[in-house]
């Protein structure tokens, strides 16, 4: 206790600066965004920003993003990329009127997982859910069942750091396989093959700001949202994912979207195509996370809070400390001195810290992080 409070007094340890990160930004959304990107949008400020979302100018950045994105996950050239306003959150009740026909399978491990899974659970016009849940730090498994038609999957559990393999449930072949992959896309790999959609908001992996939502859509995606609309359910013309996909065809939105979002998340699909793809993007993820992992492992205070080590993951680190380290202290001692947003999910409630390891983030920022939070620790010792 005492040494808890002590470190609470003192929130002005001062970290050397050979040891502080060149970026302090470790937040899990909105995540840091290279400033190569902002002086990129600086260069465009009055010949695209502030310009009409109807005109060239701005549907040629949608169309650049549309294309990048088919490149950059390699899709087959009958899915399409669809966007729209509102994030994935907003995705959750647009898949909940446009995707699921009947009845969904959810698989909840954490506090975005099981947004989707209260949403759909609330949806007058389809029957109860099933959910497959599993305790924080763990993940659940598909299980197979013939009254499901959308199997809705989590690519990264932002709250937990628990990340999981995209594969095609067998025996589910008529069932869409949605994936919330807002933390996961681009930092993880994934084959098109094993997904029918893949939606994502770009204030994590892409660097960008929020308020958008991305959706990669297989032609069985496509098909569901045309049947569902021929059955005549009351779809609310912000959810319906039909009139999306028509202006995303266009290189539009139903309504106004950002256009400062939409061109950093350009700028961060083309920085990835530039140096290698998804190769590049999910690599730098892989060795942001062998150090953090590697520095827990080899700690005497702290711990990677993920057991499993396939199911840790590679984008959003979870790292427990012993009790008579108090976590919250330490980030609030890195705060102070620049390094920013390591504290742990509000509602996990666990004594930990959470590390962003996005694909802008540097390793060895990664690498200086540990360092520095080494150093806050034994300074109140
Ligand atoms: C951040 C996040 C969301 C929410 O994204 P919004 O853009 O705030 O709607 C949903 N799912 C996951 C996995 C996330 O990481």
């Amino acid at each position: 206790m005492e040494r808890k409070s002590k470190l609470t007094d003192s929130p002005t340890v001062q970290i050397p600066s050979d040891l502080l990160p060149k970026d302090g930004r470790f937040g899990s959304g909105p995540s840091k965004i290279r400033p190569e990107a902002i002086s990129s949008l600086v260069d465009v400020s009055t010949t695209y920003l502030g310009t009409s979302h109807r005109q060239s100018t701005v549907r040629d950045v949608v169309g650049r993003l549309r294309n990048g994105l088919a490149e950059l996950f390699s899709l087959p050239s009958d899915y399409e990329v669809v966007l729209g306003n509102g994030g994935a959150t907003q995705f959750w009740d647009i898949a909940t009127f446009s995707l699921i026909r009947r009845r969904s399978q959810h698989l909840s491990f954490g506090e975005f997982s099981s947004k989707f899974a209260s949403a759909a659970a609330l949806a007058p016009h389809l029957e109860d859910p099933d959910i497959v849940s599993s305790e924080p730090g763990t993940r659940p498994k598909v299980k197979v069942d013939d009254t499901i038609d959308l199997y809705a999957l989590t690519h990264n559990e932002t709250s937990t750091g628990v990340m999981m393999e995209i594969e095609r449930p067998l025996g589910a072949e008529s069932a869409i396989v949605a994936v919330d992959a807002t933390s996961g896309a681009a930092g993880l790999k994934v084959d098109a093959a094993e997904f029918d959609c893949y939606y994502f908001s770009p204030q994590k992996c892409f660097a960008s700001e929020g308020g958008l939502w991305i959706a990669l859509m297989s032609p069985k995606a496509l098909r569901r949202v045309e049947e569902i609309k021929e059955t005549g359910r009351f779809v609310p013309a912000t959810l319906d994912l039909s009139i999306a996909v028509e202006n995303s065809r266009l290189n539009q939105t139903y309504n106004t979207p950002a256009l400062a979002t939409i061109y950093l998340t350009v700028n961060q699909i083309e920085w990835f195509l530039e140096n290698g793809g998804l190769k590049f993007s999910t690599g730098r993820c892989s060795e942001s996370a062998d150090i953090l992992y590697g520095w827990a492992e080899g700690s005497t205070y702290a711990t990677p809070f993920v057991q499993n080590v396939v199911d840790r993951s590679l984008v959003v680190g979870t790292i427990d400390f012993d009790p008579e380290i108090d976590a919250l202290s330490v980030a609030k001692t890195l705060r102070a001195n620049g390094i920013v947003d390591v504290e742990p999910y509000r509602k996990l409630g666990r004594n930990q810290i959470r590390v962003a390891m996005f694909p802008s983030i540097d390793p060895s920022d990664v690498y200086l992080l540990t360092r520095a939070i080494d150093y806050v620790v034994h300074a109140i010792k």
